[in-house]
């Protein structure tokens, strides 16, 4: 049995994290005491750390099954900078690599090893002389043809379980389908183990759908504004991906294209220069990101709307893994659903991906907080809304849209309910086009009778209309439309319908001042450490330390060991591995602004007394608004009149302060942060602590 408190201390002392994530640790105790777990936890939910932990915690080497050989090769390189002793097996070893696995792995000396399910039954005969403590299945969703990803060879693995019965094994997804996680567990012969179901919700990524108008437009602006940001942009076919990678190169961006087209060598290299922050911009097919960890991805586009919210959650899923803020935009059009029904219908079990594609598409064109819907198709609920959607963020204006509905139903009826959309369209604003005259709908009462609507608008709100239930699309009978008996309450019963004012695609404005690459500033300079670092280890950046974990010295300048082990993800052998030439740095920054000082903190002065507000001081002179904020308070110790208050409440102050005697250390900032659950940025707590000195 495994104490609570030393789970604690080896998650500190190995990956540098001072508190588990939400069922991590209930998850961990329950493995460690032998039994099986089956777990669904988002992208980026921490799921490795699952039986990573177990896996330093217990006796043993745990076996742990990974469908991808790149992905495998990642995670070992980021658990030996740990120190953790791993290694991975499969097909593209060389012969003394693989030996030297083989033998460590009958002495005993490792605490994992990764295999790809081809390659297990060579590993067969040593399964039984190992000491194996846990089985670990990762992307455990490939063994079921009802998940999205299938791979025969995950179907024999069912025989690890009676091979090693008394071994625990787990489980794990990001794929959350009823249908799906009970076929899991069947074919894993673990149909008895406990569930952990994690919330669904990542409330850092911001979501985002867009019409799909003037796409490429849209995403350039997009992208201007991001010009030092990694992402993906995921389309539909191939040759979309070239086109697009193209274009965005020609004005300017590095972008690269991925998809199944290309060989094996040209994809790896791809998503290494991707991981390595050396190629900012990925154009893809869904086949990219599967198992990649890099956690500084800060927004995902979907140029095309996927044709599930599994496969949708997955992919955005990748962007904010080190759950900083991220931006996800989905391009939204009827067009995209029709071809995407196409594709289906000649599909195995259509009607269920239809009803999967339905949802999607209520998901798009949904007009009440987005993540509400996506949270509930996981099966959670959102009490609130979240306040960080497009929709939360500009609420829609509603109007009295009865008239208007009124004149699309009857068209409808006058039309004999034959026709779809278009051809609907085209008659209510009265075009003079060959097919609306073949069939003399010109002589049709409505005909023209919406012609103040234009077109698109006029589809938009056809589509409100569908998904209020005023209308059925018939898609196997070419997607003529009919009415409901809705629809009768509103023609002949005096039903009033409220419809969602339409506004424009907001196409951002493109900054004109030129962006600069923000030289200098502490988190920069960490940045270029790492990428040393990791050339010189030839490991993936993140590999060496996740943005998070610079952000978290941006914010806390440690100068010390023992204040560089504060840092979340910095443990033990980070820590001697790392901590010198940080510190070095930290040093040699702080430092030099020092010197300056006098220059940097009067430009600041001189920009206030100019009458700027901090947030274009902070914008102007590349800092953060926490470093203009550290000015004031410099300015104030050199005798300067500064009013504080016009920054922070008293009330705030009080608030920060009343935390004094319940943190564990006062004189840690890092403390107070966590007290108030990461929700008030570093510089508020310096100035209210600082103002609290001022006032007693
Ligand atoms: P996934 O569920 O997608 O497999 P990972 O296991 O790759 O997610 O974890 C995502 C990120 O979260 C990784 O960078 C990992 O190091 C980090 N992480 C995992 N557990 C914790 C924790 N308890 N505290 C902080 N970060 C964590
Ligand atoms: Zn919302």
């Amino acid at each position: 049995m495994v104490e609570t408190q030393e789970l604690k201390s080896l998650l500190k002392t190995n990956f540098g994290y001072d508190n588990f994530r939400p069922n991590q640790q209930e998850i961990i105790e329950s493995v460690c005491a032998g039994n099986d777990a089956l777990v669904i936890m988002p992208t980026g939910g921490g799921k490795s750390m699952c039986f990573q932990l177990p896996a330093v915690a217990m006796e043993g080497t745990t076996l742990v099954i990974s469908p991808l050989i790149a992905l495998m090769k990642d995670q070992v390189d980021a658990l030996q900078a740990n120190g953790i002793k791993a290694a991975y097996y499969n097909s593209t070893q060389p012969a003394d690599e693989i030996q030297e696995v083989i033998e460590n792995l009958d002495d005993g000396q490792l605490d994992l090893i990764y295999v790809a399910p081809e390659s297990l039954q060579l590993l067969d005969p040593h399964l039984t002389t190992a000491k194996i403590n846990l089985i670990a299945i990762d992307e455990a969703h490939c063994i079921s043809s009802w998940g999205h990803d299938f791979r025969p060879a995950y179907t024999q693995l069912g025989y690890l379980k009676n091979k090693l019965p008394d071994t625990p094994l787990i489980a794990l997804t990001a794929t959350a389908d009823k249908s799906t996680q009970d076929d899991i567990a069947d074919q894993l012969g673990i149909a008895h183990a406990k569930k952990y179901i994690s919330s669904f919700d990542r409330p850092n990524l911001y979501l985002d759908v867009r019409p799909g108008q003037k796409r490429n437009e849209q995403i350039l602006k997009f992208l201007n504004k991001r010009p030092f940001e990694s992402g993906i942009i995921y389309c539909l076919s191939r040759k979309s991906t070239e086109q697009l990678a193209a274009k965005l190169n020609a004005k300017g961006f590095q972008a690269k294209a991925y998809h199944a087209g290309m060989n094996a060598e040209e994809r790896s290299k791809v998503q290494e220069r991707f991981i390595n922050d050396k190629t900012p911009i990925i154009v893809a097919t869904i086949a990219f990101g599967m198992g990649i960890d890099k956690s500084n991805v800060r927004w995902v586009i979907h140029y095309n709307m996927p044709k599930n919210l599994e496969g949708y959650y997955q992919e955005i899923g990748r962007a904010g893994r080190d759950g900083l803020p991220a931006h996800t935009l989905l391009f939204y059009s009827y067009a995209d659903t029709i071809m995407l029904r196409k594709f289906i219908e000649n599909a195995q079990n259509a009607d269920y991906q239809i009803a999967k594609l339905e949802r999607m598409q209520q998901y798009a064109e949904a007009l009440s907080c987005r993540r509400k819907v996506l949270i509930q198709y996981f099966g959670e609920y959102l009490l609130e809304d979240c306040g960080n959607c497009d929709i939360c963020k500009n609420k829609p204006e509603y109007f009295d849209g009865t008239i208007l509905a009124q004149k699309v139903l009857s068209g409808v009826a006058r039309m004999q309910e034959q026709e779809a959309m278009g051809t609907v369209i085209d008659v209510l604003r009265g075009s003079q086009n060959s097919q609306v005259f073949e069939k003399g709908y010109q002589n049709i009462k409505t005909y023209g009778i919406a012609s103040d609507v234009s077109w698109r608008d006029l589809q938009q709100y056809i589509i409100q209309m569908i998904n209020q239930g005023l209308l059925e699309i018939r898609f196997r009978e070419s997607g003529r439309l009919l009415l409901t008996p809705l629809a009768n309450e509103v023609l002949f019963n005096g039903k009033k319908i409220e419809l969602a004012r339409l506004t424009q695609p907001k196409v951002e404005e493109v900054k004109t001042k030129k962006l600069k690459k923000p030289k200098g500033t502490l988190f920069e300079k960490l940045r270029e450490l790492r990428s040393e670092l990791a050339r010189d280890a030839n490991v993936p950046a993140y590999v060496i330390f996740s943005d998070a974990s610079l952000k978290d010295m941006e914010d806390q300048e440690p100068t010390t060991p023992t204040a560089f082990l504060e840092i979340s993800g910095v443990g033990q052998s980070k820590m001697e591995k790392y901590a010198a030439d940080f510190i070095e740095l930290i040093k040699s920054h702080v430092k030099t602004p020092k010197k300056k000082s006098g220059d940097t903190v009067y430009e600041t002065k001189s920009l206030i007394d100019q009458g700027y507000n901090l947030e274009e001081i902070a914008e102007q002179r590349n800092l953060t608004l926490g470093t203009i904020y550290n000015h004031l308070i410099k300015l104030h110790e050199e005798g300067m009149e500064v009013d504080y208050f016009q920054f922070i409440s008293a009330g705030e102050v009080k608030q920060i302060n009343s935390a004094t005697t319940k943190v564990e250390d006062p004189e840690k900032l890092k403390d107070y942060f966590n007290f108030f659950e990461e929700q008030i940025p570093y510089w508020k707590l310096r100035l209210a602590l600082y103002v609290n000195k001022l006032e007693n």
